[in-house]
């Protein structure tokens, strides 16, 4: 019965007899199964509007059963959580420390100077040091190859520019410069030598002992 009042749908057959039908979305030709209903849809088609439907109806479901055990499910979260307390503690330490460990927040600030233009740095094949502009302190040197720039903080000059950048922020910096470099050392972000944090650089044609940050890092 079915097959008769859609009879008027099929518009073609395939070689071997098969009726085809246009698809009711995008008019492509497809087999058609009128026992699915009697709109036909081609494959892609299906997929999109009945599938979606199927995702659709399964999200209301979870959201119906949810509702009717709201309290089982609190129950079970608030269960989990008194057994995890530990790991989840632990977790939240272990963000905190990484927000606030000194490493990052000096790189903060150098970042936020550099981005100003309130510190600069002078390329390492220079003869000499130039005097920078009024307000700006050159705290290093920088070399550039192969498309990517290094910098090299002078330890003395981008220490002092950080204090005095979180003085003035109200958050005063209160880390050793020892530690701080080791800091980021450990943080993975300089070129160091065996048992330092510091690596020797040719600047001005001299060596100096200098906080080499990797390609990247600024
Ligand atoms: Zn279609």
């Amino acid at each position: 019965m079915v097959i008769q009042s859609s009879s008027n749908k099929i518009v073609g057959k395939r070689t071997d007899g098969t009726p085809l039908c246009r698809c009711i979305i995008c008019g492509r030709l497809t087999d058609w199964d009128f026992e699915l209903g009697d709109e036909p849809l081609c494959t892609p088609c299906w997929d999109i509007i009945v599938v979606a439907e199927e995702d659709r109806k399964a999200a209301a479901a979870q959201k119906t059963w949810y509702k009717a055990n709201k309290d089982k499910a609190a129950a079970a979260q608030k269960t989990w959580y008194e057994a995890n307390k530990d790991k989840v503690a632990a977790a939240q330490q272990a963000v905190r420390v990484e927000s606030e460990r000194p490493g990052r927040r000096a790189m903060e600030i150098l970042r936020a100077m550099y981005d100003q233009g309130s510190v600069v740095f002078t390329n390492k094949d220079n003869t000499g040091p130039t005097k920078p502009d009024p307000g700006t302190k050159n705290i290093g040197w920088f070399y550039s190859a192969n498309g990517t720039t290094e910098f090299y903080l002078n330890p003395t000059a981008a220490y002092q520019a950080i204090v005095e950048f979180a003085a003035r922020s109200g958050d005063p910096f209160t880390i050793k410069p020892e530690a701080l470099w080791k800091d980021l050392k450990r943080m993975g972000y300089t070129d160091c030598e065996e048992g330092r944090s510091t690596k020797v650089q040719k600047v001005f044609g001299h060596n100096k002992r200098l906080i080499s940050l990797k390609a990247g890092r600024l």
